[in-house]
């Protein structure tokens, strides 16, 4: 198999109470594909922006798992920059600074060599650029989509156009709550798939993650960590184990698609345990699968109907 991910190749100085990291590398892309690539066959290709200021040294570690970064171009200027700030509740965020540099000007070009990839998700950029990917790629089997309150706040017209290319939208739950303007749940998730999406997945942070598909629910909780050093990237780490898992398993049937959602809560409750993309380095497979095995005990329970029924 083979994904596409085009979004932010960032860098990040970031301050949590635990501690601080300075320029550090980071991005919707970068954590998606940290992720993704600890999948086998995931075949992870890469396309977005950086400046001539970027430490692509610090990116080699996805180049040595498979990843294709040959189609992150190199312009003259500054990278895109991004700070924040996290308080005690870890779930709420203060952006201290964007500077959007090169990726200000930023307009995806797919690499032939990338056209026919199979899957592909759409980092949180303008929803117009989201809609120029899709153009440029062959038919993918599955396309997952992200995007943010700035989007939907200033461009709604252009996700609602959006909208009827993707097959999964992934967002959190005040995202879901603002597109479908309408503060229940559920309700929400019905009006986005009654736009396009066949699949919804809304990310509730440190409270876990829920897929809608037509006709079920299924509810994956976050794993309760020792430690959190950085919540940053969490949610696209979530879509990286998402994806790679379905892309290693070649199918997307149901069951597959629920235990997706358990391998994307693992890679996501490993990104928050370091800074930057620093817990993927080390992070082994058979770590995850270990994981994705603590989440099947703490949720699995046996019901006999008739302690209550007679
Ligand atoms: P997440 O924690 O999943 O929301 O992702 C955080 C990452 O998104 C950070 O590494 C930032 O570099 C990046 N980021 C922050 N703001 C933006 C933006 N406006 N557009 C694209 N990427 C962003």
């Amino acid at each position: 198999m083979s994904i596409l991910v085009v979004g932010s190749v960032a860098l990040d100085s970031v301050h949590t109470p635990f501690g601080s990291a300075e320029r550090v590398v980071g991005g919707s892309a970068n954590f998606f594909a940290a992720a993704a690539s600890l999948f086998p066959r995931s075949g992870v290709r890469v396309v977005g922006v950086v400046g001539d200021d970027y430490p692509m040294d610090r990116l080699a570690f996805l180049s040595d798992r498979g990843v294709d970064l040959s189609g992150i171009e190199r312009a003259a200027g500054e990278s895109f920059f991004w700070a924040g700030r996290y308080h005690y509740d870890l779930n709420a965020r203060d952006t201290l600074e964007t500077r959007l540099g090169v990726f200000a000007d930023f307009q995806p070009r797919i690499p032939e060599a990338f056209r026919t990839s199979e899957q592909v998700f759409l980092g949180n950029i303008h929803p117009d650029l989201q809609l120029d990917v899709l153009d440029q790629v062959d038919d993918p089997g599955l396309v997952v989509c992200d995007t943010m309150n700035f989007w939907i706040e200033g461009h709604r017209a252009s996700l609602e156009r959006l909208l009827p290319r993707v097959d999964v939208l992934m967002v959190n739950d005040s995202e879901a709550r603002q597109l479908a303007n309408e503060p229940h749940l559920l309700q929400a998730a019905r009006w986005i798939q009654a736009r396009g999406p066949r699949w919804v997945v809304i990310k509730k942070g440190e409270h876990g993650a829920v897929l809608y598909d037509e006709a079920s629910i299924f509810f994956v909780p976050g794993f309760p960590l020792e430690s959190i050093f950085d919540p940053t990237g969490a949610g696209d780490s979530f879509a990286g184990g998402f994806l790679g898992y379905l892309a290693s398993v070649g199918t997307q049937d149901p069951g597959e698609l629920r235990r997706a959602m358990v391998y994307g809560s693992a890679t996501g409750s490993f990104a928050v345990e370091d800074f930057s993309v620093d817990r993927f380095r080390s992070l082994t497979p058979l770590e995850i699968a270990d994981r994705v095995e603590d989440f099947r005990q703490m949720t699995f329970f046996e019901h006999d109907v008739s302690m209550i029924h007679g």
